[in-house]
């Protein structure tokens, strides 16, 4: 399914014949038959694969509009925004990247299927995950020319074996034709967790820790780019990464994540996020 451009970024061309198609369709149904979909949170049984159960759904708290324009974050009306939709702190210090969404706020429920994909080898959730980045980052997704995943160090790449944020580039790359670059980022070293450090300690542990691969440069300059990750904390990380790409040449970086928790330093908005799944599921 997926080319070399002479960009060198890798394309996924989602082409595949009718016939070949239907193949695909009827061995899928003999799958389902043999082995019944079950929900990706719970196990419980479901009418399709990759489709939540009714009480799984109604946990998880999906992240719809009205939310920041720059960093996904839900407000609860409109009105929260302002006339441009930005929550206060992007509005005080904005991040460097343009747009910024996620799918799902990060909670107990989310935090089950992300530390699934993260740790427990359950490759199966990076679809099913990208399906809804991919519904709420549609219109940036749509003006994108390449997808790029933030990049994990090797010893931890050695120790998990993937990167779960290429597991998504790849699955969005699927959904949606659009180059990926699976390897354009490269994270010189490991970091700490840095949620507990202040804004400019984090700036400081990071800098010069992501660099951008040479031979992938021409694959970044002038293109419109889309930065993924399964989860914005802090956002230290998702702005290190857009300014590499941006030093690189990059014509504008978007971020598109799974989940999105709260900064420590940010108040949470439970209250919010109700509004939101309420929101969400009326639309669905
Ligand atoms: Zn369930
Ligand atoms: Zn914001």
């Amino acid at each position: 399914m997926s080319l070399y451009r002479d960009t060198g970024a890798v394309v996924a061309r989602g082409i595949i014949p009718g016939a070949t198609r239907a193949l695909l369709r009827a061995g899928s149904l003999l799958l389902d038959t043999l082995l019944p979909p079950d929900c990706p949170s719970c196990h419980g049984d479901v009418d399709r694969a990759g489709h939540f159960c009714p009480t799984c759904f109604r946990q998880l708290t999906f992240i719809a509009d009205p939310c920041c324009a720059r960093c996904g974050q839900p407000f609860v009306s409109a009105s929260f925004g302002g006339a441009r939709m930005i929550c206060a702190p992007c509005e005080e210090t904005p991040p460097p990247w343009h747009a910024g969404r996620a799918a799902l706020v990060y909670d107990e429920w989310s935090r089950r299927l992300i530390l699934g994909l993260k740790y427990g080898d359950r490759t199966e959730l990076a679809p099913i995950l990208a399906a809804h980045m991919g519904r709420i980052g549609r219109s940036m997704l749509d003006r994108a020319d390449i997808v790029v995943p933030v990049p994990l160090h090797r010893r931890r790449l050695f120790g998990r074996r993937y990167n779960q944020a290429a597991l998504l580039v790849w699955a969005l790359a699927r959904q949606a034709r659009i180059a990926v670059g699976p390897d354009t980022l490269v994270r010189v070293r490991a970091t700490a967790p840095l949620a507990r450090l202040g804004r400019a300690a984090r700036r400081d542990i990071l800098r010069g820790v992501i660099a951008i691969r040479p031979r992938r440069r021409d694959a970044i300059a002038n293109r419109r780019v889309v930065l993924v990750d399964d989860v914005m904390t802090t956002g230290a990380t998702l702005g290190e990464c857009t300014r590499v790409l941006l030093a690189a040449g990059a014509a504008s970086v978007d971020v598109l994540v799974a989940a999105r928790a709260p900064a420590p330093d940010e108040p949470r908005h439970s209250e919010k996020s109700a509004v939101s799944r309420e929101r969400y599921a009326v639309a669905r």
